[in-house]
């Protein structure tokens, strides 16, 4: 155990974390051009907030929750989501007493107990938006074409965007009826988790991933198809909107998100070649959320982009840039006055921005420029007996192959633009 991560884990080494540095460094510049700001909240929260935030009857809140008593007795939840967090943070802030809407995004680890499985993790990170006191449908559109934007910006352009409408509480209550009513005849065959969902949330059914409940949800009411007046306007000014954007996207009527709280438009983002687990992003409207965790009646919407799913993608398509995180320049040096001198142009190296490190080892001239190739540095700079006394320093060039002997004055101007 002492050497073994928990299952569904993973540690982020140096050489992957820099690509999580590129995706995280988009999304952080992607936000900025939206107007979005950044919200840092707790990684663990009062479980009820999950529980009423999420909603009771979500697979989240039923079993893939890492709840513990903490030593106060209270109960707490390690963050399965981040919009719950980010609508108490609103609140607790008194955030809506100030300009709306206001605009957040966050980065950062999610928990869930599921079962592991490739693109399946127990602790996996989200790149998610909320934005709360915004009702157009423009917004809606907004929302959707940042997430897009930020895909295509890392290279994946060939996404699908799959979006439906939910409606509001008063279209929710017909489709209900309907779906009650379709779904009657058939109960006993329905899986027995749909079988519960009939009574309390016969949407969810939908979202069944059985393949009998999803046969017999195939020719089902559809939430489209129960929209009120205004619903129904709102949908088609979101689908002008994306029209106007030129983001092409699917009208996906069975989609059916697994949050207990979205109404409006509903959204997800698939990824053809990355397997079972193809989302790669989600997100909606939530207009009853905020009124529900206590606040004022405020429209919210957002979505949360799995990261590690992202990742996955441009693996598979050989779209992940190749990074040169370590040093630029590698100084070598053979005896103790070189060790010295190399020391302190280390030191002015580095203040004068140069990303530069030596050897601590011990090395012979020969281990330590195999060492210098092996961290893929630009520049070698050699210092030994001769240089020393010439006053000079050998500034070897890895990638072409040419040295030249330069005035040990002039090193740090020569190295500084690199
Ligand atoms: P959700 O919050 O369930 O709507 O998920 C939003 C996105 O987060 C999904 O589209 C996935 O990309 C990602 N995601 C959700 N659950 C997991 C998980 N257990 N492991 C890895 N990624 C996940």
């Amino acid at each position: 155990m002492l050497t073994t991560r928990p299952r569904g884990t993973a540690d982020i080494l140096p050489g992957q974390v820099e690509h999580w540095q590129y995706i995280e460094d988009m999304a952080v510049r992607v936000c900025r051009e939206y107007g979005y700001r950044e919200i840092r909240t707790p990684i663990f929260e009062h479980t009820e907030l999950f529980v009423r935030g999420v909603g009771e009857s979500t697979d989240i809140v039923e079993k893939e929750m890492y709840t513990f008593q903490d030593r106060g007795e209270r109960s707490i939840t390690l963050r399965p989501e981040g919009t719950a967090s980010v609508v108490r943070a609103y609140l607790e802030n008194k955030l809506y007493a100030g300009p709306q809407p206001v605009k957040a995004y966050y980065i950062g680890p999610m928990f869930r107990y599921d079962r592991p499985q490739a693109g399946r993790y127990r602790q996996f990170h989200q790149f998610g938006v909320e934005v709360f006191g915004a009702q157009q449908p423009a917004v809606d559109a907004e929302v959707m074409a940042l997430a897009m934007d930020f895909y295509g910006r890392l290279g994946l352009n060939d996404l699908e965007l799959h979006i439906n409408s939910l409606g509001c509480p008063t279209c929710r209550i017909v489709v209900r009826e309907k779906l009650q009513q379709f779904f009657k005849p058939v109960l006993g065959e329905l899986c027995p988790n749909c079988q519960s969902r009939y009574a309390r949330n016969p949407l969810r059914i939908l979202d069944c991933k059985s393949t009998r409940c999803t046969e017999l949800a195939l020719e089902a009411p559809t939430t489209v198809d129960c929209l009120c007046p205004e619903c129904r306007t709102h949908f088609e000014q979101v689908q002008q909107y994306m029209l106007d954007l030129g983001i092409p996207y699917v009208l996906d009527k069975q989609l059916v998100r697994g949050l207990d709280y979205y109404t409006h438009t509903a959204f997800e983002i698939m990824s053809p070649d990355i397997g079972a687990q193809s989302s790669v992003g989600g997100g909606g409207r939530y207009n009853g959320l905020i009124e529900a965790c206590g606040g004022p009646p405020t429209p919210g919407i957002g979505f949360a982009l799995g990261l590690e799913r992202i990742l996955l993608t441009l693996q598979k398509r050989g779209k992940l840039p190749n990074i040169q995180a370590g040093p630029v320049v590698f100084l070598v040096a053979v005896g103790d006055r070189a060790v010295r001198e190399s020391f302190s142009l280390l030191a002015r190296l580095r203040a004068a921005g140069v990303a530069a490190d030596m050897d601590y080892q011990g090395r012979s001239l020969k281990a330590q420029m195999k060492y210098a190739g092996k961290l893929g540095v630009r520049y070698a700079v050699i210092i030994g007996e001769d240089e020393l006394k010439r006053g000079s320093v050998m500034l070897r060039d890895m990638d072409a192959g040419g040295q030249r002997e330069i005035p040990a004055g002039e090193v740090i101007g020569a190295l500084k633009d690199n």
